[in-house]
């Protein structure tokens, strides 16, 4: 559905269904911070999973680390995140609203101004909420949340949560080269929580203050950069359309060369068509030996590569995709939502007549509204749902009870009892269950299953035999 879907619809099916909630709902609430709830932790362990598959399990030349979340504070120093790692942000002085500067003056189709010291707003802008032109000078906001480590609160104790993976792959870098027997080009990986105390958090789960990124250092010869760069770009977008998001939702923001960091040589982000707008889903920069040589200066421990093949010594060059999961969980939720009007009481094994849901309007006589999450397979939180017939026969109930445990050591199922046939499946298309598996008196006869498929609607008797193979092919 994606682009013109209602996101207080989806919202709502979030919190109704258990994908999201707001974190410390009981206590009213705390803006920037998300829970997942039972399905929305599947989902992302869907993303989180497929991205390692992908990134490392499949690839020789790339491991993974899980490193701290709080690090050395000089970490932070030689990253630049201390001294730069700072938003512009703006008060209207009538209403009191804080923006992002950068994001307000593009959402009035203007660019912030920079300055030697800083930011300029440029004229004409407006404070959105009130219209107010009395606006304060954009002044830089640090959004690293600082801790403390240790029982004594002072200045030697202060520490951050990382506000990025990435610096714990460099810091952990000369580790990895001595004990992984990995020779440049070679990628360190990384999935984690990270924290940034965004000013303005939105659009539901896109800005958090607390979210997850899935970040890869790919280690390169200095001079193969864009090589490797465009590789890269390629390998992610291909990535993308893997887990169900289509080509003609996903984008490219090439940046231009003023934009770029100075130490970068190129930095494309992929976009996703979110119905809020086009929408970063993930960067991909080559950021040329900033990284390494700054820890090297700041740690004076050596970061160079000694290449054997060609008796050169180099620091190597990095290029970094960094993508976040909850935005690419937020994608996969915008793009399987789909409601449609359903013809009622079709034959089932039939194909029932569906129509596109018209927005604000009631289905035709004889048709009902169904709301499908249409994952792909690999994403769907629930893989199968398996049901008896009737949970009044004991004997039907055993034999369903078997097949859902069969099942179950393989996927993520669901089991439900409950009501009618017919709702049972709708309540399964509107949490995205590809399949679902009814056992019946014929199961009894002759051992076989009625198995429905979520998109279609359509059934076909399947021997519980060949129940597992059968579903390894649709899930796959
Ligand atoms: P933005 O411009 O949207 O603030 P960014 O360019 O600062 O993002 P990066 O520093 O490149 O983001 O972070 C890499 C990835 O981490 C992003 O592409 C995004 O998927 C994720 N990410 C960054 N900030 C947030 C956030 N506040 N909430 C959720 N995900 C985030």
């Amino acid at each position: 559905m994606g682009k013109n879907l209602d996101m207080e619809k989806l919202a709502s099916l979030c919190k109704r269904r258990g994908f999201i909630f707001q974190s410390s709902e009981i206590y009213g609430g705390i803006n920037g911070f998300w829970d997942y709830g039972p399905l929305g932790a599947e989902l992302k362990r869907n993303v989180r999973n497929a991205w390692w598959t992908n990134v490392v399990q499949r690839r020789e030349n790339v491991v993974g680390i899980d490193a701290s979340i709080i690090m050395h504070p000089r970490v932070w120093e030689a990253s630049g995140h201390l001294g730069g790692f700072a938003d512009p942000m703006v008060d209207c002085r009538a209403c009191k609203k804080r923006y992002k500067a950068d994001g307000f003056c593009e959402e009035q189709g203007l660019k912030l101004i920079r300055t030697d010291g800083g930011f300029q707003l440029p004229a004409g802008v407006k404070c959105q909420a009130c219209g107010s032109e009395e606006l304060t000078e954009p002044r830089a906001f640090n959004l690293m949340f600082k801790t403390f480590v240790g029982p004594v609160q002072d200045d030697s104790a202060v520490a951050y949560l990382r506000p990025e993976t990435a610096q714990g792959i460099f810091a952990d870098y000369a580790n990895v080269l001595a004990t992984s027997r990995q020779k440049v080009p070679f990628g360190i990986a990384q999935v984690g929580k990270a924290f940034r105390n965004e000013i303005n958090p939105k659009n539901y789960t896109f800005r958090s203050r607390e979210f997850e990124q899935m970040e890869l250092e790919f280690f390169v010869k200095p001079g193969t950069d864009k090589e490797w760069h465009d590789y890269w770009v390629a390998e992610r977008m291909a990535w993308y359309e893997s887990i169900g998001l289509p080509a003609a939702s996903l984008g490219q923001d090439v940046y231009a060369k003023e934009d770029l960091a100075h130490y970068a040589s190129a930095c494309v982000d992929i976009t996703y068509r979110f119905p809020f707008g086009v929408q970063e889903l993930e960067g991909i920069a080559a950021r040329g030996c900033f990284d390494l040589s700054r820890h090297q200066e700041f740690s004076g421990k050596s970061m160079e590569y000694f290449d054997q093949e060609t008796n050169e010594k180099y620091i190597p060059h990095v290029v970094e995709p960094s993508a976040g999961v909850d935005r690419v969980a937020l994608a996969l939720l915008c793009e399987a939502y789909a409601e449609e009007w359903v013809q009622k009481g079709g034959e089932p094994g039939a194909a029932s007549q569906t129509l596109p849901a018209e927005p604000g309007k009631m289905p035709p006589d004889g048709f009902e509204a169904r709301a499908v999450m249409r994952f792909h397979p690999s994403m769907a939180p629930v893989k199968v749902a398996v049901f008896p017939l009737v949970k009044n026969k004991p004997e039907l109930v055993a034999r369903a009870r078997e097949i859902f445990t069969a099942l179950q050591q393989r996927w993520n199922c669901a089991w439900d009892m409950t009501g009618a046939i017919g709702r049972r499946y709708r309540r399964q298309d509107e949490i995205g269950t590809p399949l679902a598996v009814t056992v019946d008196f014929d199961t009894l006869e002759n051992g076989t299953v009625t198995l429905r498929d979520r998109d279609t609607m359509l059934q076909e008797r399947v021997p519980v035999a060949e129940l597992a193979v059968t579903l390894d092919t649709k899930l796959a």
